[in-house]
């Protein structure tokens, strides 16, 4: 048994059985043997949107150049990314944004990473570049717009699982058994009142089994980026794997070496995730007073960025690229790939021309 199963099921036995939340939060940021904390899994396990193409960061680099300037160019303001994994994303977001030098000199950046290794990885992608790295967005000082991208970022965010039963919700949990780590429901239902949760859930229709996920964590966030925004202007984008409406499903999943894997056998060796809930974030960030953009599919998104032509640029500059880069765009953009599975989101402050992208 790995020595952070060994921990989990330790404080298992202390304490009694984990929430499916709080098993989440250990595997993947234990500060000894967390999944994050220890390698750079990017690439090995899995791979991101910017891993496959740089046209992926360049389009969003010139989306904020545009919101910039669609905001009457302020002279500071904070290019934030959460979850930045390798660095590739602010790299070629900041290489795209070099057409407007403004831009880059107003930029206060901040990586907001809690993974020592991925720091390391962002640092040396992003060799030359005056960014501070934090451990939460609350470190990012108040008082300027905020230009704020999170890839593949919420669904790494723990979440809480309740179980339809006979007589109510229950919290799905996680406890030992002899050596192994199993899931279990907690005995009592949550109390009525505080049960459905909001965003349209109808308790008494679904059936014995249904699964309803929610990600405190993830509103948290979404509701600090929201208070930002509509307080000092900007815009945040939310891309991730997820749903645009609230629904019920199990989508806790591990992944490891590219391969689905079962998200209890070994903690901190596989990655664990949520689809992301984006009906909820979106009412998240409307009831903390912003405006939100979306959600659409990721394929609409890039299109509408204009991925065809930037790639249409690449291969007359390197035609014996082609083929790669026509893979590149499929994969980023088709429905069958991550075109339709990802969503992109953002939360903006709704006055203004709107953001690009989207059609609100
Ligand atoms: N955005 C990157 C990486 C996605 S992986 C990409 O698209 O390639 C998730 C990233 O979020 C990793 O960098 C991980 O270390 C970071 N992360 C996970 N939980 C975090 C938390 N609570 N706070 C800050 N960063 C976190």
């Amino acid at each position: 048994m790995s020595a952070l199963k060994e921990k989990i099921v330790r404080l298992i036995r202390a304490q009694g059985p984990v929430t499916v939340a709080h098993y989440m939060q250990i595997a993947l940021g234990d500060s000894d043997a967390g999944y994050y904390m220890r390698a750079n899994p990017i690439g090995r396990d899995f791979i991101t949107a910017p891993e496959i193409s740089q046209i992926f960061g360049e389009l969003i680099g010139l989306l904020f150049v545009q919101v910039w300037e669609d905001c009457g160019c302020p002279k500071r303001f904070h290019l934030i990314e959460l979850g930045p994994g390798r660095g590739t994303l602010m790299s070629d977001m900041l290489r795209a944004a070099k057409i407007r030098p403004a831009f880059l000199e107003a930029a206060e950046i901040s990586l907001v990473e809690t993974s020592p290794a991925l720091r390391a990885t962002q640092t040396d992608a992003l060799a030359g570049v005056r960014a501070a790295w934090r451990n939460h967005l609350n470190e990012v000082p108040l008082g300027e717009p905020l230009f704020l991208v999170a890839n593949e970022f919420f669904d790494a965010l723990p979440a809480h699982q309740f179980v339809r039963a006979e007589h109510g919700w229950h919290e799905r949990m996680v406890t030992a058994q002899d050596d192994a780590l199993v899931f279990a429901l907690a005995p009592e239902a949550v109390p009525a009142a505080s049960f459905p949760p909001p965003h349209g859930q109808e308790t008494r229709s679904y059936p014995t089994g249904a699964v309803f996920e929610t990600s405190p964590a993830s509103e948290g966030i979404v509701k600090e980026i929201a208070h930002r925004i509509a307080e000092s202007g900007g815009v945040a984008l939310i891309i991730d794997y997820g749903h645009a409406e609230s629904g019920v499903g199990d989508t806790f999943q591990a992944v490891k070496d590219n391969r689905y894997a079962d998200p209890l056998a070994e903690p901190g060796e596989a990655d664990l995730t949520f689809h992301v809930d984006f009906a909820a974030l979106a009412d998240t960030a409307r009831d903390a007073g912003a405006h939100v953009c979306g959600p659409q599919t990721q394929g609409e998104f890039l299109a509408a960025l204009g991925i065809r032509a930037r790639a249409a640029r690449l291969k007359h500059a390197s035609p014996e690229l082609a083929g790669e880069i026509d893979a590149a765009v499929d994969r980023l953009t088709n429905p069958a790939q991550m075109g339709t599975l990802f969503k992109a989101m953002a939360i903006c402050e709704g006055r203004g021309p709107g953001v690009p992208g989207f059609s609100c």
